[in-house]
């Protein structure tokens, strides 16, 4: 089958690490130490367990100091608080996640106001969100960042590009339309309520599409020649396999780009979350 350029997110993610790997092995000499990132996994939500695994395994290929806690469904809010302001007290822990969802009976909002800015390296403390949009110094969310890396790689120019970002949650379309529009992109944001999808998505010249719905984009949702960036990871309801937003197969001879579901998005928010742990260990220095 014809297609467009398939964008490794694996690929360029390998890259990263290695190149953070080298960087991380002169930090004992230099600074006395390596970079930590606490995790805390609260409960057994599987996807979470998944995802925090893989987060344990980068951290080791790239030399970073982890520890996950891994708390029982029952942990009480207050709890969470209290392990949250030890870690931000610790001089040793330079970076702290922690995964969600949480747990219902806990809000998300207060853990994440927690956790001290300048350890937030999700990027999802009000003050870094804040940092994005009024062009502060920040911490940038690990997806977002990920997808304007892998545009960056496949050398896409954005600027006066007509961009469309499908999902508007905070911690991907959002950010990301924010940061497309940084880049001089003429940026429009669809979601659920948005009337003739497909006519808007027509037009993009990059799509980006955040929604959670298996295959969702269909074949003739797409213009000829986009840049197509999907970043949803869903269950298959049929196979059980991991497949994305949109519908690789009858899209790709479309897009002139796109990224697969899996080896896409995902590795890339991985190797974003080492990055952003590196440059929370750098301030401190
Ligand atoms: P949310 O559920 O928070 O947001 C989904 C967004 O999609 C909402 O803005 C919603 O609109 C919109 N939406 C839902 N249905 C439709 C529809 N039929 N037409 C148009 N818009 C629609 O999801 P997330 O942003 O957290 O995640 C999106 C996907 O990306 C998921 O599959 C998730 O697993 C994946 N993901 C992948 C990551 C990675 O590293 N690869 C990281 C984070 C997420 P409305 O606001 O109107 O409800």
């Amino acid at each position: 089958m014809e297609h467009g350029m398939i964008l490794s997110g694996k690929a360029l993610s390998d890259k990263m690490k290695l190149a953070l790997r080298e960087q991380v092995a002169a930090f004992p000499e230099r600074y006395g130490r390596v970079p930590h990132l606490a995790v805390i996994l609260v409960g057994e939500d599987p996807a979470s367990q998944t995802y925090v695994r893989g987060k344990e395994k980068a951290c080791e290929l790239v030399g970073i100091r982890n520890t996950t806690f891994r708390l029982g469904a029952e942990t009480t809010q207050e709890e969470l608080l209290s392990r949250i302001a030890a870690l931000n007290a610790d001089p040793q822990v330079d970076g702290i996640l922690v995964q969600l969802p949480l747990p219902e009976g806990i809000d998300e909002a207060r853990i994440i106001e927690a956790i001290d800015r300048d350890k937030d390296v999700d990027g999802f403390h009000p003050l870094n969100v804040a940092g994005l949009w009024m062009k502060r110094p920040c911490t940038v969310a690990c997806t977002p960042k990920g997808i304007l890396r892998l545009l960056d790689e496949a050398g896409v120019t954005l600027q006066g590009k007509r961009a469309v970002v499908v999902g508007r949650s905070q911690i991907v379309g959002l950010p990301t339309a924010k940061l497309l529009l940084d880049r001089n992109a003429t940026v429009t944001i669809c979601h659920s309520r948005t009337r003739d999808l497909g006519a808007v998505t027509r037009e993009a010249e990059v799509l980006v599409v955040a929604i959670g719905r298996p295959r969702f984009i269909t074949g003739d949702m797409v213009g000829e020649g986009a840049v197509v960036i999907d970043v949803g990871v869903n269950r298959d309801p049929v196979s059980g396999k991991l497949c994305g937003d949109v519908d690789f197969d009858a899209v790709a001879p479309k897009a002139s780009v796109i990224t697969p579901v899996p080896g896409g998005v995902g590795p890339m928010t991985i190797a974003c979350l080492l990055e952003n742990t590196v440059e929370a260990f750098l301030r401190k220095q």
